[in-house]
């Protein structure tokens, strides 16, 4: 029942490493066409599915225009790194920032394989400096990226403002892509 198979991929990592969990609040950057806001409405039980357990939130946001989902709250034709984005985010989450920030973006692939992974880095740095405003103490970030010459830039940065930053590969992931994840916990914001 998932909208795309990239559910599978975090589904994989949310069995080994538990970064979702009922009451949690999470913000889905790249989010169409919805399937990994679908995991995350069902783990943190944004729907109140389970009423013995804490009701969380979910928030998606994409470029393109995002079919709705129940349980989730989706800003669609909207640019992430756009600070007008950044404050409309703000003003649709129930507390002022979120646990979770979860990122499967990809820029339109050029084809040229140095100037793709240069504008995934940006992006994902740029979400870094969203994490600021947006990411609550301790909380946790996910973000794809394209395996290259500045992937050391931006795990520096993760390592410098979370206490626990790993590299994950998913099954999932085709074998032949130079797709990876970063997983940084524990933010250290204040
Ligand atoms: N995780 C999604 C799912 O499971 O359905 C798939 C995400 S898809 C691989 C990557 C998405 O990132 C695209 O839909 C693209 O429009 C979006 N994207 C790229 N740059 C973005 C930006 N600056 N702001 C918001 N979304 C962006």
């Amino acid at each position: 029942h998932y909208r795309c198979r990239s559910a599978f991929k975090l589904l994989e990592i949310d069995d080994r490493l538990h970064i979702l969990r009922p009451g949690l609040s999470v913000l889905d950057c790249g989010a169409a066409p919805g399937a990994w806001s679908q995991v995350a409405v069902e783990r943190v039980n944004a729907l109140g599915t389970d009423p013995a357990a804490p009701t969380g939130f979910v928030i998606g946001v994409d470029l393109l225009r995002i079919s709705p989902l129940e349980g989730a709250v989706f800003l669609s034709q909207a640019d992430i790194t756009d600070p007008g984005t950044q404050r409309t985010i703000q003003n649709l989450l129930p507390a002022e920032k979120v646990d979770v920030i979860l990122s499967d973006m990809a820029p339109n692939a050029t084809g040229i394989k140095e100037l793709d992974h240069q504008k995934l880095i940006s992006l994902c740095l740029s979400l870094v400096n969203l994490s600021q405003s947006i990411l609550k103490p301790k909380g946790t970030m996910l973000c794809k990226f394209w395996d290259g010459h500045e992937s050391r830039v931006l795990q520096n940065k993760l390592k410098e403002q979370f206490q626990d930053v790993r590299t994950i590969k998913p099954q999932a992931s085709r074998k032949d892509s130079s797709e990876s994840y970063y997983l940084a916990r524990l933010y250290k914001g204040k």
